[in-house]
């Protein structure tokens, strides 16, 4: 891949976003998803600007730490099994997929071992798809009850993987729940709970989720190019 096609790409898709929130919101973060891209390729995202990358599997960041680490925030966007927690606490900025409670007390358990603070999503399943991980809506301040006094955690918002569909129609009904959700838990002001962040929106749908008020979106293909 031509890093001039990938300059190109990366124009098109802020550009796009700009645009897209319309005065409405601020347009949202790209979080540049670089799963199964080699650090060859991740590295001229650097001099586009990019700061914020998302990876979805702990072997890979693990690999590609030693290139990439110390040049990119890396997210945690991806299901976690709680006995890899450990391999990530000091390299990734943000985890957000956090979307059961012996997960939460494994990253408190851990960011405690090194003296940390994890910012965590916490990550939500608005069409109730459970296969691609998060907790219903219904469930979330119970939960946020449970963790917010976590000493080696802190939520700073949500997150939620859309269904794949064309629809866009129902798929603009759950980013707006989405977005209602977020607000009324931010209008709450839960005491150890911060909402700032709503990570929604990937490569097919990430303008929808710009004009529903998302604050980060996760675009993999759309930017890099197709792979693996
Ligand atoms: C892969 C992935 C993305 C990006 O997907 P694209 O469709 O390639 O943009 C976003 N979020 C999560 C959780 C992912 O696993």
């Amino acid at each position: 891949m031509l890093p001039t096609d990938l300059a190109q790409r990366h124009e098109a898709i802020q550009t796009a976003l700009a645009a897209a929130s319309g005065g409405l919101y601020a347009p949202p973060q790209l979080i540049a998803v670089t799963k199964t891209h080699p650090a060859e390729d991740i590295l001229p995202l650097t001099a586009l600007g990019v700061t914020d990358i998302g990876e979805n599997r702990v072997q890979e960041i693990v690999e590609k730490w030693p290139e990439i680490g110390k040049k990119f925030r890396i997210h945690q966007i991806g299901r976690l099994q709680t006995n890899k927690v450990k391999y990530i606490i000091d390299k990734v900025c943000l985890i957000q997929s956090l979307d059961r409670m012996n997960l939460a007390l494994e990253i408190d358990r851990q960011a405690q071992k090194l003296g940390v603070c994890m910012p965590v999503l916490i990550q939500v399943s608005p069409a109730g798809e459970e296969q691609k991980g998060g907790m219903p809506p219904q469930a979330v301040r119970d939960f946020l009850q449970e963790v917010r006094h976590m000493a080696g955690l802190r939520v700073k918002g949500l997150m939620a993987i859309m269904p794949n569909t064309p629809d866009e129609a129902y798929l603009g009904g759950l980013f707006a729940d989405m977005r209602t959700l977020f607000e009324q838990l931010r209008e709450e002001a839960i005491d150890g709970v911060a909402m700032e962040e709503l990570s929604m929106g990937m490569s097919g749908d990430y303008l929808l989720a710009a004009r529903h008020g998302a604050t980060m979106v996760r675009v993999g293909s759309a930017l890099m190019g197709a792979r693996g």
